[in-house]
């Protein structure tokens, strides 16, 4: 398929190929396409023969770890200035905030990303809204340069798309995207192994803090809505990291009759909302309304406020959107 910007990817491959060392930087609390698409392209670019790493400000979640092969450092072995630096899955600067200097420390910047809003940060960015995974981005770039996806690679990138479409559940799962999947079928990753890894090989802590957080959901709405919260308390009595608390706001809209689902989190300097929809509410938008912003179907925000605070402000953003939603119908 021609895409409206096969340009830029054209540039982008051959900043890479021109770049004898690069920096690869994704967002902080990195999801399985942050990591996934970044490994995948690290991996590739070590393979042609150049310094590549994968600049990280925070820990890469348990489930996730399988992947990296010591593509990850703290501080960075590069030059100060590297020829390239590479956001992925980033969308906005401050998804990276440790980092921004580092990032702008690149001689050349590529921006590859898929969320609506990215003000385009890098000097040559590729945005596809519409893409259900920045992983999707990095598969066809390989793919257009004609560098091989091996095992290793296919691995990453199958865990990038697989992770942000739900599994190929979400609406965003095109043909062009279960079509890659199975192309990265033969690279000879093992796919079940992706599963388990990422699905199946859970802590106790995590089942523990996931029981806690769904006995203490509530609905709204008339049960058009659910809610519920993970405490520092419920973190510190369960053990379970707060990367540990990512498939709850899934079980929360996981309801018969819920449309939306809100997972509010206690960190310890601020308050971070994931929000979920079903069917058709923009959850970028009320995530917008509060300081954040994301996908339709997948969003988020972070208020500088305590968890009562943060938990009134989410309920009053529920409660319009609901009112507005009655209107329309
Ligand atoms: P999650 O709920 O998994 O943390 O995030 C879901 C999506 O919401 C992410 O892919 C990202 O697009 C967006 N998101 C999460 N947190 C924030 C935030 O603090 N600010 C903004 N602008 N987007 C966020
Ligand atoms: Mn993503």
């Amino acid at each position: 398929m021609e895409r409206k910007n096969s340009n830029v990817m054209k540039e982008i491959v051959s900043a890479l190929n021109g770049a004898d060392t690069v920096r690869i930087i994704t967002h902080a609390s990195m999801d399985g396409d942050a990591f996934g698409s970044s490994a995948a392209l690290c991996h590739i670019l070590r393979g042609l023969g150049k310094r590549a790493e994968i600049l990280l400000e925070d820990e890469i979640p348990g489930n996730l770890r399988f992947l990296d092969r010591n593509y990850c450092v703290r501080e960075s072995g590069l030059p100060e200035e590297p020829d390239l630096c590479v956001a992925l899955d980033c969308g906005a600067l401050y998804r990276f905030e440790k980092r921004v200097e580092s990032y702008q420390k690149g001689r050349n910047t590529i921006n590859i990303d898929h969320h609506e809003g990215n003000p385009c940060f890098g000097a040559l960015n590729w945005v596809e809204p519409d893409a259900p995974a920045t992983g999707l981005l990095v598969f066809l770039l390989i793919r257009a340069a004609g560098w091989e996806i091996d095992a290793e690679c296919g691995e990453a990138l199958y865990a990038a798309l697989a992770t942000d479409t739900g599994n190929f559940q979400y609406e965003s799962t095109n043909k062009e995207c279960l079509l890659a999947a199975a192309e990265l079928c033969d690279s000879g990753m093992d796919r079940v192994k992706v599963a388990t890894e990422i699905y199946q090989n859970c802590r106790p802590e995590q089942i523990a803090i996931e029981a806690i957080a769904v006995e203490r959901m509530e609905y709204l709405c008339g049960g058009w809505a659910s809610l519920s919260c993970v405490t520092q308390e419920m973190l510190r009595e369960t053990g379970a990291l707060m990367s540990e608390t990512e498939r709850i706001v899934e079980r929360l809209r996981g309801v018969r009759g819920v449309e939306l689902a809100v997972l509010i989190k206690e960190e310890p300097d601020r308050v971070k909302c994931s929000l979920r929809s079903k069917h058709y509410v923009d959850v970028a938008a009320i995530a917008a309304s509060l300081g954040g912003g994301g996908h339709k179907r997948a969003a988020g925000c972070t208020m500088r406020c305590g968890l009562e605070e943060a938990a009134a402000r989410v309920r009053a953003a529920i409660e319009k959107e609901f009112a507005d939603e009655g209107r329309d119908r």
